[in-house]
């Protein structure tokens, strides 16, 4: 069910504390936790705690959620010093997404060319 946490997701792990991750922001609804194959000099990657599939299931099912996370993507940038930065979330497989919890990618700390790849 939508926003229940899911065994067999790794994000959820993450939430739960029974996976590691170099946490570096957490809220009520939302951590932040380092990429593990960092991208950029600063590669962070905010998620809700509860599980919704991609960014647009959980916009959908829960839209104050969805806010919490976009404001939170802007306080890991000020935490982190970026003055430029870019979201990403990467929603199906064509586009890359690998993790099947909803989650943005803060990318900062180089230019970053457009359009992307
Ligand atoms: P995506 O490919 O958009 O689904 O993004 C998933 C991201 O999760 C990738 O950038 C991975 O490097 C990252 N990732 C996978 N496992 C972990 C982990 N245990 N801790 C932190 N980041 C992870
Ligand atoms: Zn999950």
């Amino acid at each position: 069910m939508a926003g229940e946490p899911q065994d067999d997701c790794l994000f959820c792990k993450i939430v739960a504390g029974t996976i590691p991750a170099t946490i570096v922001r957490e809220t009520d609804t939302t951590v932040a936790f380092r990429d593990i194959n960092p991208q950029a000099p600063t590669h962070v990657l905010v998620i809700p705690k509860a599980h919704h599939r991609d960014a647009a299931a959980l916009a959908a099912a829960a839209p104050e959620l969805a806010a919490d996370v976009l404001r939170e993507t802007q306080a890991v940038a000020d935490q982190e010093k970026l003055e430029s930065y870019r979201i990403v979330f990467n929603t199906g497989s064509g586009a890359g997404q690998t993790v099947w919890h909803a989650h943005a990618h803060v990318l900062g700390g180089r230019g970053l060319e457009w359009p992307p790849g």
